[in-house]
Formats: C-alpha cells, sequence, structure tokens
C-alpha cells in the first residue's frame, strides 16, 4: 500500500518522523513518502524509522509555489536532499517564511488578536518553517475558532486578516530543483486550486513543459468525483498518478495514512518508475 504524501514535526505536522512511520507500519502501508513544506530534515530520522519498522521510505518534500496569482503546491518524490541545488532552493524558500510570519501577526493583529507570532512559534518545531497550520493550532487554542477548517475559513484564507500575499518558488525553480536532485516533480492535490477549466490545462501544460512527470490523482482533499476527474486529466495530458493522503497528525487530516481507495482504472502510477 502506498502513501506518498506526509508531514512531520519537521514542518506541519504533529507526529516526529519516527512517530509517523510507526503509525504508518501500523496502518498497513508498506510504501511511505514524508513530503514535508519546503523542509528536508526529517527524513534521515524517517529512514531510519523506516527500516526499523520494514517499510519503506520514499524521500520527498513539498515545495511552495507562485505560479501566477496562485499558490501551487509541488512534491518532489525520490529526490536527494544532499543535492547542493535543492537544499539552496528550499533554504531560500524557507528563508522568505519568517518575514511573512510577521505580516500575518500584523494583520491578526489589526483584527483585535494578540501575541499571535509568539503562539504560532511555540506551536512550530522547526523555527524556520512557522506557516499557518501554527497559526491555526493558536488561534483554536485561544478560542476563536472551533477547528481548523473553521480558523482558515474565518482568519487564513483570501482576503481574511491572517492572509498576506507571498512570494514563493516559480514552477520552474521547483521543478527544476527537483529534476536536479534526480527526483520526479508531481503536483499535489490539483483539485484544490481554484481556477477554471481553462486556466487548470494551462497549468498543467505549464508544468507538463517544465518537466513535471504526475499529479495526485488519490489525494486527501479529493472528492470521489475529484479522483475519477484527475485520472482523466493525468492520462489526458500524459501524467503518472500519485496518491498521498496529505496526513498532518491525528484529529486535522480528511484521511489517515493509507486510508486511500485505488486509482482509477487507466492510469499509470507513478510508482510504476520507482
Ligand atoms: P502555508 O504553507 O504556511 O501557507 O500553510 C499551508 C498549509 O496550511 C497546508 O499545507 C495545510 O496544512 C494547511 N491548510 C491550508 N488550507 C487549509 C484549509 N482550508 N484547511 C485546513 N488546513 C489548511
Ligand atoms: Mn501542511
Ligand atoms: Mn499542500
Ligand atoms: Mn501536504
Amino acid at each position: 500500500m502506498f502513501d506518498l504524501h506526509s508531514h512531520s514535526t519537521y514542518s506541519d505536522g504533529l507526529l516526529t518522523p519516527q512517530r509517523l512511520v510507526a503509525r504508518a507500519a501500523e496502518r498497513g502501508v508498506t510504501v511511505l513518502a514524508l513530503t514535508d513544506h519546503d523542509e528536508t530534515g526529517g527524513l534521515e530520522a524517517a529512514h531510519a524509522a523506516a527500516r526499523e519498522a520494514g517499510i519503506e521510505l520514499v524521500s520527498g518534500v513539498e515545495i511552495s509555489v507562485t505560479w501566477h496569482d496562485h499558490t501551487l503546491h509541488v512534491v518532489g518524490l525520490q529526490i536527494d536532499p544532499c543535492s547542493p541545488q535543492l537544499a539552496a532552493g528550499l533554504a531560500q524558500v524557507r528563508s522568505g517564511r519568517s518575514e511573512r510570519a510577521e505580516r500575518i501577526a500584523a494583520g491578526l493583529e489589526q483584527a483585535g488578536i494578540a501575541g499571535s507570532l509568539e503562539g504560532a512559534r511555540a506551536h512550530a518545531t522547526n523555527p524556520e518553517l512557522v506557516g499557518r497550520t501554527h497559526f491555526a493550532r493558536y488561534l483554536i487554542e485561544r478560542g476563536h475558532a472551533r477547528d481548523t477548517q473553521g480558523v482558515f475559513k474565518k482568519y487564513l484564507t483570501g482576503g481574511k486578516p491572517g492572509h498576506v500575499p507571498h512570494q514563493w518558488a516559480s514552477m520552474e525553480q521547483a521543478v527544476n530543483w527537483i529534476r536536479a536532485s534526480g527526483g520526479m516533480p508531481v503536483l499535489a492535490h490539483p483539485g484544490r486550486y481554484k481556477m477554471d477549466n481553462a486556466r487548470r490545462e494551462v497549468m498543467l501544460e505549464n508544468f507538463r513543459d517544465l518537466g513535471g512527470v504526475g499529479v495526485e490523482v488519490v489525494t486527501g482533499s479529493h472528492t470521489r468525483e475529484q479522483f475519477a476527474l484527475w485520472g482523466r486529466y493525468a492520462r489526458r495530458f500524459g501524467f503518472l498518478a500519485s496518491a498521498g493522503s496529505d496526513y498532518h497528525g491525528p484529529g486535522e487530516s480528511y484521511r489517515d495514512l493509507g486510508a486511500l481507495p485505488d486509482l482509477p482504472q487507466g492510469c499509470m502510477p507513478v510508482w510504476s518508475q520507482f
């Protein structure tokens, strides 16, 4: 059983790499990819834990990308975290996060919520990787919203006080860094991006022209209809199909590790190239 998208405490997951891998093994996952946001620091511990648990660990990363006015995520699978290009690229992406966190906190301050920078930092294990999920945990802790979905909707998405514009990596950079490290670039959770069909097709063509090889067809945030839809897009555009839960921790994710349906008929799995 393959689960090729997950997060640990090295980014915005709740479980250490060790506990994440142990949970995946318990739940019957045989091949797990750790894909922390803009960060590969958890891979070494994850590999050690996977050897112990007798499962296979795929080195991965999830890179934040700005494409036109959209934020997209590009997963790299079977990357080499020691690749100098990849390491330098990710360091550059992470370096923008501190200043962004300050701007998010300033926005929340204007909405009457004090102390969110310190609050978010207290929820982040990796000081270079303070993100919206950490702000979300603080806001829930302080009673500003009941759950993750609610807090994002009320405070952390477009037009809300804790949402700030930010320039991430370009799609070209993300694909090039992944490929330079020997990895496969896969477009993450495409059903989450709010755009019309024409725009989607441009996104898929751009990604393919730059060297992208796969799209996530089965992911925790897709509906059953989206599994079928993105299976059709994958076939039409010649992409390999990936599957991953995008697990962040108990109580915070749509799907648990390994709780994934099969890829739709006719999809070529990305793991056929492993
Ligand atoms: P950031 O990279 O700091 O913008 O944070 C992005 C992360 O926030 C994603 O990887 C998810 O973990 C989380 N996230 C974004 N939107 C939502 C949402 N609507 N509900 C729950 N979590 C979300
Ligand atoms: Mn996340
Ligand atoms: Mn993502
Ligand atoms: Mn993710």
